[in-house]
């Protein structure tokens, strides 16, 4: 990781906002290294740096002036002594809420103080409803502690690691940023697992390494053909990120097949390497899948279209795995290039595109139909603030085992492994459950206890004489929600067949 001064913020930040930005950005940071002016981290080095380091981050993941100051400004209020309405006057009350609101999920970085902790985690899973910019400072914040985490004690390297892969990175994917979420598990595996971690790299860098010279030649050859065809074109060779490949080997274990040799095991991972194709527009990620499946024959079961089918997070990408040369798989990608600006940076860079008031209506449509603040609200309202609270949103709402299922308008939603129809249906909305009549998935009938797997096609049929929930729905649904939605239906309706007393 290279070192971030204020000269490099200074000429990010000149390079991607305007010049009111530019000042507001530069009175913060004066702001910032007045208040913070005597005080160290544990590096040594004077605390500005980890302000700055955040604001960084932020600026390049293409985050709004206002976030940006409050990176700067984000742990003032905390550790000097101005206050929330100064920083208001300042600045505006956005600026001052969102470091109120930063501040407020306070101590937990390095906190072992298990209530405390409750409290912390509880309260930045409801800052998703109240501004979830708050979050994205947060994951700012997670990313330069974790990239210096090297000067804490092991227990605490261990202990915010752990935090980082169960919590902050499932919500840098819930926002869309997966060059964040990437390197967060990556920091993490390395310090939970650090042998594992040094094997698993050293032989994705091998397999890299030997494969570049193939690689090349077939992004050239793409190139060449895009080019010919007067398509603009930038294609890079990615790989998978250690964890995932950490994740794909435990899985194997799962399934019984860690038998195979390592070296297997990697060749069977289709997307360990990818060649991703950026274009200019929409029309051009088409005309380039054509030309790509002209040239290399498709591996038809891997065909994604994230385009037209975009997932909950914004993410957007045509997915092909291709035979190249020799009959070697390679996964291709092919996005714009505002596409992959998403797919990197997540909500900021969303809202950076397409201006306006992208982010308030954002905000207020995951106020009101997101599946996730409609699980978070249930989920909250069982278990209060307490360990069960955080336990079952890592479970349930951020789940690490998980199944992508089509509604039957194309939408795609994540649900955690193990869901039935009837979870499908109270994620969505009480009356798809309570009206449920019976479950369509991928066109045939099947019961309300079937196990929903990756890509299913999921449609409800309600009906207004449904009997409604009963004792046996129960055991038929895996999700907190859908449990706590059918028993309160039962209560009701027990209620009704007794007589007032
Ligand atoms: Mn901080």
């Amino acid at each position: 990781m290279e070192d971030i001064d204020l000269r490099k913020f200074l000429q990010l930040v000149d390079e991607n906002y305007n010049v009111n930005d530019l000042a507001q950005i530069i009175t913060a940071y004066s702001m910032a290294e007045d208040l913070h002016k005597g005080q160290y981290r544990q590096s040594g080095e004077p605390y500005i740096v980890h302000p700055l380091n955040v604001a960084y981050s932020l600026a390049e993941m293409h985050a709004d002036c206002d976030t940006v100051c409050a990176g700067l400004l984000h742990d003032t209020l905390e550790d000097t002594d101005i206050t929330k309405e100064e920083i208001e006057r300042e600045f505006n009350k956005d600026v001052a809420d969102l470091v109120d609101g930063v501040t407020k999920i306070s101590g937990m970085n390095f906190s072992s103080k298990e209530q405390q902790n409750i409290a912390n985690t509880s309260k930045i899973l409801n800052s998703i409803t109240e501004d979830i910019r708050i979050i994205i400072i947060k994951l700012a914040d997670r990313l330069h502690n974790m990239r210096t985490l090297q000067y804490k004690s092991v227990f605490k390297q261990k202990e915010n690691a752990l935090e980082t892969l169960e919590l902050f990175a499932p919500l840098a994917n819930y926002i869309g940023a997966y060059r964040i979420q990437n390197e967060l598990e990556d920091l993490s595996l390395s310090y939970l697992r650090p042998d594992d971690y040094k094997i698993l790299k050293e032989f994705r860098d091998e397999i890299k390494q030997e494969n570049k010279e193939y690689l090349e030649k077939m992004r050239d050859s793409i190139s060449e053909t895009l080019k010919y065809h007067h398509i603009d074109t930038e294609i890079k060779i990615r790989a998978k990120n250690v964890y995932s490949i950490y994740r794909r080997l435990q899985k194997n274990i799962q399934e019984g097949i860690s038998e195979e040799s390592l070296d297997n095991q990697f060749k069977n991972i289709h997307d360990l390497l990818v060649l991703r194709v950026m274009v200019e527009d929409v029309q051009d990620c088409y005309q380039a899948l054509f030309l790509i499946h002209s040239k290399y024959r498709p591996l038809d079961s891997k065909f994604k279209d994230y385009i037209c089918n975009p997932k909950s997070n914004y993410y957007r990408s045509l997915h092909t795995t291709v035979f190249g040369e020799n009959e070697r798989l390679v996964q291709t990608q092919i996005r714009t290039f505002d596409m992959d600006k998403i797919a990197s940076f997540g909500l900021t860079a969303y809202w950076d595109i397409y201006r306006g008031n992208a982010r308030i209506s954002m905000q207020n449509q995951i106020r009101e139909k997101s599946i996730v603040y409609r699980s978070l609200q249930e989920i909250s309202s069982i278990f209060g603030e307490s360990q069960e609270f955080i336990d079952t949103v890592k479970k349930e709402v951020f789940p690490n085992q998980s199944v992508s299922i089509y509604t039957p308008t194309g939408k795609i939603l994540k649900l955690p492994e193990g869901s039935t129809p009837i979870d499908y249906a109270y994620s969505i909305k009480d009356e798809l459950g309570d009206k449920y009549e019976q479950a369509v998935v991928n066109n045939k009938e099947v019961p309300i206890d079937y196990q929903l797997k990756e890509n299913d096609r999921v449609k409800i049929i309600t009906s207004e004489d449904s009997k409604g929930p009963s004792e046996d729905w129960v055991e038929s649904a895996n999700t907190t929600v859908a449990k706590k939605k059918i028993l309160e239906n039962l209560t009701l309706k027990n209620k009704k067949l007794l007589p007032n007393n």
